[in-house]
């Protein structure tokens, strides 16, 4: 059955011919170059995205390697002059042909076109050129070259005596510094190799993310736990398993160190491994750990590089002179040959997720690129994803547990402080007694505070006291920040206003800022404790290149008594003066209207509760709540990633969220409402057409309003369906996508798929 009228004609095409999509050149720059080629029967069979292939090209009808990217059962060209391909190269296991397939896989998944899709698993230009150094040696014996010496200083050939001289002193010399120091031009360097005096060689000059790190060779020896999981991971790969882990270990476990024994184990193999960590925890803490190690085994991919280093790293990683590689999400796409294990670090992270189309998360990825290659894939994480989790205990993935802190230290210990209460018995300010207490005490001792505020900015939204009207951006649905400098602003679109006291609405003089920022702790801790040294770190304050680590060292250096931050602060950093964490205000993200409001506030929570007490003080952890009876929050001071999890996929269950069922999110934008609108409708029409060929009828929200409605001037509007099988809304996007490209009615609207969101739209 077909979604719309009146778009069957292509289906009566009913030769069986196939045509395949064929990539000849695999640069960056050339992947939306797409050949099409006739497949003949004989081998048919074998054509499929990822393969490597034998084609006629160009004018010559040169035997050419290329790579089929997809298959099509019509062509646009001239049946009589479509061109066949020749044959399946033999050699088609390459990595070129492993992305490809994945790229595959992304588009069959994710939506978005072929050419996104590869773009997204080769994102580096091939075609750089990599930087190169020429060095001089001498060629002759030194007494030989001592007598040429001479004779050139007696001919007052002073250039080139200049440059002997200067060779003789140093053994060796970079192209550059002989040219400047002889006054040579290259022609004539090149004329004294040609005649046997030097010579030039050409290297390749790495530029190395890794400069300036050095390895101390230190190893721990694994405790029980850790080693138990080494051990088994050691008998499956033995015994030629690969499997999906789930390795679930509280904050301090030691899950790096098994990181680093299960590498060991595929590289003592001969094969490869992809190391996953959030860009954001990359510091050069965690980097140095793997460099340690592996030392130049390692390649590093992430944003922070320069172009010419990241060809570099690549570069590396082709040629075999690395084989680990630690990166974000997108070094998941690493080209790295036999792949032995990719490890995916803090595996509940958001970041996962990629935000561009095809968006794609890298943990379904992972899992498929391993199974192209025989790999296994290590999840880890002290909060797991509730579909993650879910998976473990029913068997798909191994559940690999640690739940003591690895060196001996105690969990903190953990309690909740009602701010009802507090109010109700006439604090007024943002600090519970309690909390007051424990960071006078910490200032007494000099032990270090971390307090833990999910909020940037100054005072969060401004509202009319009098009509309750909020100060909105014009170009987009949401509230505008208030910051201490007097402005407003918009953190999607960096729209910029004085602040006001005159409600737009009712003109009444009652506006003022509601809410919680860091900046107003910090101002609050002033007051409070004045001889408190206080950073703040946020993303206010670590704008620029180097100021996240710089405050951070800071800290750890004990220039300060008190960070104040935002989630930045609570990420994988290692302070063990630090004995007190305060979390100001442990609601900010419990009700962000999201279904995994809760997941993320747990996560959250345990996290910056790790933090506290990692040396061999004890810590102590205070959780200021509107909402202690939440079990995010009870099961969080408790540390009960278990009792979390069975009210947590409970909820999941009721309102048929993922993991109990799968999400397909429909996303449709246009700079004019009314279209947005009418397309959207249009489109849950097509899909509730299909409903009734379905026994088990797909579950259809909205359409309706983003939960923002507008960004940048863009309308948005929103469908989710939910099924629990995924194929059924893979195949329905499959069915829309082609509509959508196509008819007319959906001209103007651009339609964005998101399967499985990871949060509402
Ligand atoms: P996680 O990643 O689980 O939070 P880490 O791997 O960062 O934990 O380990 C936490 C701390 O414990 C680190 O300082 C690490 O050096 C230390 N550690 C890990 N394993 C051991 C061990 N077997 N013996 C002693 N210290 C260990
Ligand atoms: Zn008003
Ligand atoms: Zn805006």
């Amino acid at each position: 059955m077909c979604l719309m009228e009146n778009t069957d004609q292509e289906h009566t095409d009913s030769k069986k011919t196939i045509y395949a999509d064929v990539i000849i050149d695999i640069s960056h720059e050339a992947l939306d170059k797409v050949f099409q080629y006739r497949v003949p029967f004989s081998i048919a069979e074998d054509i499929k995205p990822g393969v490597k292939v034998i084609v006629p090209f160009g004018r010559g009808n040169r035997e050419t390697a290329g790579y089929v990217i997809s298959l099509s059962g019509t062509t646009d060209y001239d049946h009589a002059k479509i061109k066949e391909v020749s044959r399946v190269d033999e050699e088609s296991l390459t990595v070129e042909s492993e992305l490809i397939r994945v790229a595959a896989f992304l588009k069959h998944t994710y939506g978005g076109s072929m050419i996104q899709a590869l773009r997204t698993v080769m994102p580096v230009k091939n075609k750089m050129k990599p930087r190169t150094r020429m060095t001089l040696r001498l060629a002759l014996e030194r007494a030989k070259t001592e007598e040429l010496l001479e004779s050139w200083e007696k001919k007052h050939f002073l250039a080139r005596a200049r440059l002997l001289k200067a060779l003789l002193a140093a053994g060796s010399l970079e192209k550059k510094t002989a040219m400047e120091l002889s006054g040579l031009p290259l022609k004539e360097l090149r004329k004294l190799a040609d005649k046997g005096i030097l010579t030039l060689e050409e290297e390749v000059a790495c530029r190395s993310p890794f400069s300036g790190m050095t390895r101390s060779g230190d190893r721990v020896q694994l405790n029980e736990e850790q080693q138990v999981i080494v051990d088994e991971f050691r008998e499956d790969q033995d015994g030629g398993s690969a499997r999906t882990y789930l390795l679930h270990g509280v904050t301090g476990s030691g899950k790096t160190e098994v990181y680093l024994a299960l590498i060991e184990e595929v590289l003592a193999r001969g094969r490869t491994a992809i190391v996953l960590i959030p860009e954001i925890s990359l510091t050069y803490q965690t980097v140095s750990r793997f460099y340690d190690r592996f030392g130049d085994r390692i390649a590093l991919l992430n944003s922070r590089l320069s172009k010419g280093e990241k060809f570099d790293e690549i570069r590396r990683i082709m040629d075999g002179k690395a084989d680990v590689v630690i990166g974000p999400r997108s070094a998941l796409f690493a080209p790295l040959s036999r792949l032995g294990l990719i490890i995916i670090d803090e595996e509940h992270d958001g970041a996962y997720k990629s935000e561009l189309t095809p968006k794609y998360h890298a943990t379904e990825t992972a899992i498929y690129r391993a199974g192209l290659c025989g790999a296994s894939v290590v999840l880890g994480s002290a909060t797991p994803l509730t579909e993650t989790y879910d998976r473990a205990l029913a068997g798909r993935y191994h559940l690999w547990k640690m739940v003591r802190r690895a060196g001996g230290a105690n969990l903190p210990d953990t309690e909740i402080v009602d701010l009802r209460q507090e109010f109700m018995a006439g604090n007024r300010s943002m600090f519970s007694g309690k909390l007051k207490e424990a960071i006078a005490d910490r200032l007494a001792r000099g032990e270090q505070t971390m307090l833990f505020l999910n909020r940037r900015g100054f005072a969060g939204f401004v509202s009319c006291r009098s009509c309750g009207a909020v100060m909105k951006c014009p170009h987009c649905d949401v509230s505008l920040t208030s910051h201490r400098d007097g402005t407003l602003r918009c953190h999607y679109c960096g729209y910029e206003r004085k602040t006001t006291k005159i409600c737009p609405v009712c003109n009444s003089a009652h506006m003022a800022a509601f809410g919680l920022g860091t900046e107003k702790v910090e101002a609050a801790l002033a007051t409070e404790f004045p001889t408190a040294r206080v950073i703040r770190m946020d993303a206010d304050t670590t704008r620029k290149k180097h100021a996240h680590q710089e405050l951070l060292k800071l800290f750890e250096e004990g220039k300060a008594d008190i960070l104040v931050g935002t989630q930045m602060i609570v990420k994988g950093h290692d302070y063990p003066n630090v004995t007190l964490v305060g979390i100001m205000a442990a609601d900010l993200t419990l009700h962000g209207s999201d279904f995994r409001s809760a997941e993320t506030t747990f996560a959250l929570l345990c996290q910056a509760a790790g933090r506290a007490g990692r040396g061999d003080k004890p810590g102590q952890v205070i959780i200021q709540t509107y909402s202690p009876d939440h079990y995010a929050i009870r099961t969080a001071a408790d540390q009960s990633y278990e009792e979390f999890y069975r009210n947590e996929i409970a909820y999941r269950a009721m309102m048929h969220y993922p993991p109990r069922a799968n999400m397909l999110a429909i996303l449709v934008q246009s700079g004019d409402k009314g279209a947005a609108v009418l397309a959207a409708a249009r489109i849950e029409k097509m899909i509730s057409r299909t409903r009734e060929e379905q026994e088990d009828p797909v579950r259809v929200l909205g359409p309706g309003e983003a939960r923002i409605a507008k960004i940048k001037d863009i309308h948005r509007q929103i469908i989710y369906l939910k099924h629990r099988s995924g194929e059924l809304l893979l195949d329905l996007k499959e069915r829309l996508e082609p509509v959508l490209e196509s008819h007319p009615m959906f001209a103007g609207v651009t339609v964005q798929f998101d399967y499985n969101p990871m949060t509402f739209y």
